[in-house]
């Protein structure tokens, strides 16, 4: 049974036509950065509750959430409607294990997420875990347009306080985009392209990847992968690969 707080929105943004982050209020207690909590409506009668990761970082006053619209879906079109001012309900702490505390040492930490799937690795760059842990951090975004491309102005700002250590790779695959790669996540690394650009080998003995956002991504990544002898990391069976997969 979930537990569930009233969570009053401070904040709605619109970054296209069917991306939208929602800041809002609620004591959720502690979390930890990448994990996700569940959100509901009340609909018809009836509360329907799905899982949401957090944009924030822990010590930011605000949850955020960043999301895109199901059509048909009976829980993210309404949520897409939500203003400033309304109120939406959150469970009480959150969950996941898409988190730095459940990886094992590394030299290199690569982050790569297919579209609302750039979330939770927002939420980590905000915090200071990764640049005390990781030799050099590559933040891959997959997208098909780059309206789509959210939170450039939080990753921005993030290269330039640290100063190379953070590797931005924009994906842009049905438009051409300066600057990004126009091949998908799985394409890039087969062909050592996404190594290429970041000067950075992805390899067993160096690397750690977090991987969030659709499931054939992640799971044409993770055979990849397997090809290089990297696996899934679990806490009994230390790995190279931690994923979460939204749909
Ligand atoms: C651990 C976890 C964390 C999640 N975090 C986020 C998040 O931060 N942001 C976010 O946008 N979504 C996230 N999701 C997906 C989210 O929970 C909902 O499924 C989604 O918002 C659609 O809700 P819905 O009620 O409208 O439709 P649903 O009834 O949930 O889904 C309807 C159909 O759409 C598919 N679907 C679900 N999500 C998507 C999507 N994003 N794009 C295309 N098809 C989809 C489902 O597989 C299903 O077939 C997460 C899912 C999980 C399991």
């Amino acid at each position: 049974m979930t537990d569930w707080l009233e969570g009053k929105i401070i904040e709605r943004k619109q970054w296209t036509d069917g991306l939208f982050s929602l800041r809002f209020e609620a004591d959720i207690g502690a979390f930890k950065a990448g994990q996700f909590v569940r959100i509901g409506l009340d609909i018809d009668g009836e509360r329907v509750g799905r899982p949401y990761s957090l944009v924030n970082a822990p010590h930011e006053p605000l949850l955020e959430i960043y999301f895109n619209v199901v059509k048909g879906g009976p829980l993210s079109p309404r949520l897409a409607e939500l203003n400033a001012g309304d109120t939406l309900w959150v469970s009480k702490g959150a969950n996941g294990f898409l988190v730095l505390d459940e990886l094992p040492e590394a030299k290199h930490l690569w982050l790569l997420a297919t579209g609302t799937g750039i979330g939770p690795f927002i939420s980590i760059l905000k915090t200071e875990q990764p640049w005390s842990r990781f030799e050099k951090v590559i933040l891959g975004h997959s997208v098909g347009y780059a309206s789509e491309l959210a939170y450039r102005e939080t990753i921005k700002a993030a290269c330039a306080a640290r100063n190379g250590q953070l590797e931005y790779v924009p994906l842009v695959t049905r438009e051409s985009v300066p600057d990004a790669l126009a091949q998908r996540i799985p394409v890039t690394i087969e062909s050592g392209l996404l190594e290429q650009r970041t000067g950075v080998k992805l390899t067993p003995e160096s690397s750690h990847v977090m991987l969030c956002g659709n499931s054939t991504m992640i799971t044409d990544v993770t055979e990849l992968l397997a090809k290089r002898a990297m696996q899934r990391h679990r806490r009994r069976e230390p790995g190279h690969i931690t994923t979460e997969k939204y749909h």
